[in-house]
């Protein structure tokens, strides 16, 4: 079983490679040939507090399986946020049903590869195929399965490698909400894990897609998502929130972008008590908080970092021992990013309190 998830790996890294240096189609073998159908219908879906990646991701997935003779559904594991909304009416694309409880299911999950991100008892699911972009974490396998993992900018990126893999012609609508993907997860292709495969892609997607101008559907895309308008302060904590387990520690970590720059330290106070409000709800021991803020005229932007829970300070401390206190919360500048600066942070202060 080791050896078979292995040999899997590798053809993925092989393809991606291929796509890399631009020749997309240098492959024409499918996965697919090799994997016995599974019975029944098997849901492809994505982390909860859902993204654009997540959410596009499974419907993309869902549709290219279905294609090749799959009995497939692309499901959504909670309310979508506004820039996905925006991105599946802009392509008048339906939004997928919820699905509640993974027990007993066949599952494929897109975007995440671990439980604490997953829809509930995915630990009593059957996984079939993982395809994600993060480090795994933590997922149990009785079977075989197809598990494909890829230090790159997005999803979707690697769902646009199977349509091209698989031979199969990809609709605009899907071509469009794959690209809206690959910008949402990588910032229009500025964040640093960026490569040379979700550049590629990103083109040749706005091409099918029929998006002339990338820049501007991004930023409409951004500002749709960034308006808070009808949002309770608990909505928008969650508008980016995700679970982690370090050493025995859940921790929820929120990603927000302060709406108003006049009143940043009105809107710190709003989150801290949403934040706390949520703690009551959720397993999660601690719950933290990069709040993004623009710095003032030539000053550079800076995060807040919040906290809360017990213990939740210290932990804050440990794991940014530059940030300066400014009106009694943390502050780090340059700003923060959640998966290269704030989990590595999070886990090692963990790591190091378990010893
Ligand atoms: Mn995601
Ligand atoms: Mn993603």
């Amino acid at each position: 079983m080791k050896r078979c998830f292995y040999v899997v790996l590798l053809v993925t890294l092989i393809i991606l490679a291929g796509c890399a240096t631009g020749k997309g189609d240098a492959y024409s073998m499918s996965l697919y040939r090799a994997v016995a159908p599974e019975e029944g219908v098997t849901y492809v879906v994505g982390h909860r507090n859902p993204d654009s990646d997540t959410v596009c991701t499974a419907i993309a997935y869902a549709k290219l399986r279905t294609a090749l003779g799959f009995n497939t559904v692309a499901v959504i594991p909670g309310k979508m946020n506004k820039e996905t909304q925006y991105v599946l009416d802009y392509f008048k694309v339906e939004t997928p049903e919820l699905l509640e409880d993974a027990a007993g299911k066949n599952i494929i999950l897109v975007d995440h590869a671990d439980y604490q991100q997953a829809v509930p008892n995915m630990d009593k699911a059957n996984i079939i195929e993982v395809m994600d972009h993060h480090q795994p974490a933590g997922l149990s396998f009785e079977n075989n399965l197809v598990y494909r993992s890829a230090p790159i900018g997005a999803t979707a990126t690697m769902v646009y490698n199977e349509y091209k893999v698989n031979h199969v012609r990809i609709d605009r609508k899907t071509a469009g909400i794959l690209a809206a993907a690959i910008m949402s997860d990588t910032n229009n292709l500025k964040k640093e894990r960026t490569t040379e495969a979700d550049r590629i892609y990103l083109a040749e997607l706005c091409k099918k897609a029929g998006i002339q101008k990338p820049k501007k559907f991004y930023k409409a895309m951004k500002s749709e998502g960034r308006s808070f308008e009808g949002l309770t302060d608990e909505e928008i904590m969650l508008t980016n929130y995700k679970e982690f387990e370090f050493s025995g520690h859940i921790a929820g970590i929120a990603s927000v972008d302060n709406p108003d720059d006049d009143a940043l330290w009105e809107f710190v106070d709003r989150m801290d008590k949403a934040m706390a409000a949520y703690a009551q709800k959720t397993d999660a021991e601690h719950i933290f908080m990069k709040l993004d803020a623009d710095g003032d005229e030539g000053q550079e932007d800076f995060t807040v970092f919040l906290y809360c829970g017990k213990g939740a300070e210290e932990v804050a401390k440990k794991s940014f021992p530059n940030a300066q206190t400014v009106n009694g919360h943390l502050v780090c500048t340059p700003k923060l990013n959640r998966t290269n600066d704030v989990v590595p942070a999070l886990k090692d202060t963990y790591e190091g309190m378990a010893k």
